[in-house]
């Protein structure tokens, strides 16, 4: 892009001074998006008498997320990690059960195992998607097996047909972590809707947010009565409310898993916006792979690769660099430039709640050097063509050994 010469006036020197700094301002890894509506529906909850869970918002969120994942059993929660801590109530994951799950995933997965008193059984990745290892999973099913944890990394679908596969030879429930993967289309369906239960989270770090929030969805259709009394402190309180029964009373355990009004309607705003979310983001993964593959093949890593057939959610664009020097000198390099890239999750089995709570199961080494490989580039919705091209710029004048 050519820029006109222009005459420099007294008046012009202050902007010309915020556009410089603008250029050389700190790239942040994550900065949530703002969609139009949010402020007018917030005055909306602010302005009437119900901000409690469960009202209009709430109604209109669900039903947007019914639409995009064509299932019926959505719930919205307090977050994707009490959802998956729901997942465990309803699978009647307990003491002296196990629960298979990757050990490169975030916490949440396995704290609902541990909560529940049961062990996590911390299995392998695949070395190109980070996702799950379905051959580990296979070794990994004993007598005590209750269910397994899968999750789609960066909204990358796990290898589905494998894992159902052992799942439907164990009798054992599937949990979907979908964080990463809202509205991600898979063999004719949804991510999110393979699971006999799977969470969506609405973090402020997601493609979609509410601040903190996050949506249970029940495939299995004959846990979705207990999912709503669990839900409501084990209360048959949404009967109640939908006129069934006269009064509610405590029926089962439970808590409060509720989402806010507030929340649900910055949440229902951004659904509203979900379409310009995903093309924003995508315009940018898709300019990190093609314009870093040559930069990629010279320097010997990897770019995120997303296997053929698959679509995903340009929830995060992953470069696996060579070793874990090339890692941490490419973090750092691009850090000098302003741009935060950052690794992610710290295998679960060696953290010392992992030691605590589980056990491995097979080797592990994939997952390890994966964890070890990986950095992931700032990717948001809102990011602009200057940033991503300093991005781009800051990336390509990177070569090992020279930092
Ligand atoms: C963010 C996230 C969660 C937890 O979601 P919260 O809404 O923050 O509780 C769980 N799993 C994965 C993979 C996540 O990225």
């Amino acid at each position: 892009m050519t820029v006109p010469v222009q005459q420099q006036t007294e008046a012009d020197v202050p902007a010309k001074r915020s556009r410089i700094a603008a250029a050389d301002a700190p790239i942040p890894f994550s900065k949530p998006y703002r969609a139009p509506g949010e402020l007018v529906n917030l005055e909306r909850v602010l302005s009437s008498d119900h901000s409690h869970g469960d009202g209009a918002f709430t109604a209109s969120a669900t039903a947007r997320l019914r639409t995009l994942t064509g299932t019926t059993g959505v719930l919205l929660t307090s977050s994707g990690s009490h959802a998956l801590d729901l997942a465990s109530i309803l699978l009647g994951v307990g003491n002296g059960d196990e629960v298979i799950l990757p050990t490169f995933t975030f916490p949440s997965a396995a704290n609902a195992i541990a909560l529940a008193g049961a062990t996590c059984v911390f299995v392998d990745s695949d070395p190109v998607t980070g996702n799950i290892d379905p051959a580990a999973v296979a070794q990994a099913v004993t007598s005590r097996t209750k269910a397994i944890s899968v999750m789609h990394y960066g909204g990358v679908p796990v290898d589905l047909p494998a894992i159902e596969a052992i799942a439907a030879e164990h009798g054992l429930p599937i949990i979907e972590d979908n964080a990463h993967g809202l509205g991600v289309q898979h063999r004719g369906r949804v991510l999110g809707t393979f699971g006999a239960i799977a969470i969506q989270s609405f973090h402020d770090t997601k493609n979609v947010h509410s601040g903190e929030g996050g949506a249970i969805i029940i495939n299995d259709l004959s846990l979705l009565e207990r999912a709503e009394i669990v839900r409501e402190k084990g209360t048959d309180r949404s009967k109640f409310l939908r006129g069934q029964v006269d009064k509610y009373s405590w029926v089962d355990v439970g808590s409060s898993y509720l989402m806010s009004e507030l929340q649900a309607a910055v949440l229902d705003a951004q659904l509203q916006s979900f379409d310009t979310i995903q093309a924003k983001r995508h315009a940018v993964w898709n300019r990190y792979a093609t314009e870093l593959a040559e930069w990629a093949d010279a320097v010997g890593a990897d770019l995120m690769a997303v296997p053929d057939g698959s679509e995903h959610a340009a929830h995060l664009f992953a470069i696996l660099m060579p070793d874990q020097a090339g890692q941490s000198a490419l973090i750092a390099h691009l850090r000098t430039l302003g741009i935060v890239a950052t690794f992610h999750y710290v295998p679960l089995h060696s953290s010392a709640a992992g030691l605590r709570h589980g056990r491995v199961s097979g080797s592990v080494d994939n997952a390890v050097r994966f964890s070890q490989r990986l950095v992931r580039l700032p990717l948001w919705a809102s990011l602009d063509e200057q940033q991503v091209q300093r991005i781009v710029d800051g990336v390509r004048s990177f070569r090992p050994g020279k930092g």
